[in-house]
């Protein structure tokens, strides 16, 4: 059974999209893409033969060889402007390791697409780097699966200039209007496990100001939000 993560990820993909699924382990999203007739063409990508082996099995498996290919390679770098994506997915990964990968990419390949990413933290980051690379957020979710709180972004390439905020940035622009219970329950939890870690930081021999600063700072925007 496909999780309910992977199933969200995949109702973000525009009708009629040719995706590119970079770091796609078992191909899940690609194969639920094209089967349900949502995407024409897919590209499941990994830089592990590993993984890449289990996505050709599971492509195999579901007879979908011929529209969806496979490629070894790190990042976008196995991805060509003839290819025609207009659709990039980046999931499961750490944020840190997302906007890198986005910033490898040839900008010619990133142009007028749209982005469906899911960091599974650092989130903060992962909009930061869209807001500075004209992409605006069209769409966000927030799902609490196998608890941990799973973000999803939609992003498109506009050449917008940046105009997000740093609290839109910590909580995601579509997020913080749509105030789910998910979404206070995540921050919610945050803000117990920072007031904690600010405890410690005040009580250890040497205390780190800058990080205390920071994190109370954190502290005071989540604090305002949830009021
Ligand atoms: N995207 C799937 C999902 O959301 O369920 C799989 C996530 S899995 C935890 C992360 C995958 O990303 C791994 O299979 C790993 O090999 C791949 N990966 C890590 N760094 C990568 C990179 N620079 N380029 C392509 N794939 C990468």
């Amino acid at each position: 059974k496909i999780s309910k993560r992977l199933q969200q990820i995949s109702a973000l993909i525009p009708k009629a999209s040719r995706i590119a699924d970079i770091g796609s382990d078992h191909a899940f999203v690609p194969i639920m893409a094209v089967e349900t007739g949502c995407s024409s063409f897919a590209i499941a990508s990994e830089v592990a033969p590993g993984p890449l082996g289990i996505s050709q099995q599971n492509i195999q498996a579901a007879g979908l060889s011929d529209k969806i290919q496979t490629r070894l390679g790190d990042g976008l770098a196995a991805i060509q402007v003839e290819d025609r994506i207009d659709t990039f997915i980046i999931a499961g990964m750490g944020g840190e390791l997302i906007v890198h990968i986005l910033a490898a990419a040839d900008p010619a390949l990133l142009k007028a697409t749209h982005l469906i990413l899911e960091p599974n933290n650092n989130e903060a980051m992962v909009r930061r780097w869209l807001d500075q690379h004209g992409f605006i957020i069209q769409q966000e979710k927030i799902l609490l699966e196998d608890q941990h709180f799973y973000e999803m972004i939609r992003a498109q390439h506009t050449g917008a200039n940046p105009s997000l905020t740093s609290e839109e940035q910590l909580f995601g622009p579509k997020l913080q209007q749509a105030q789910t219970a998910d979404f206070k329950a995540k921050w919610q939890h945050r803000q117990r496990v920072n007031q904690k870690i600010v405890a410690q930081l005040k009580a250890a021999p040497q205390p780190d100001v800058v990080k205390i600063t920071e994190m109370t700072e954190m502290t005071n925007l989540i604090e305002r939000m949830l009021r």
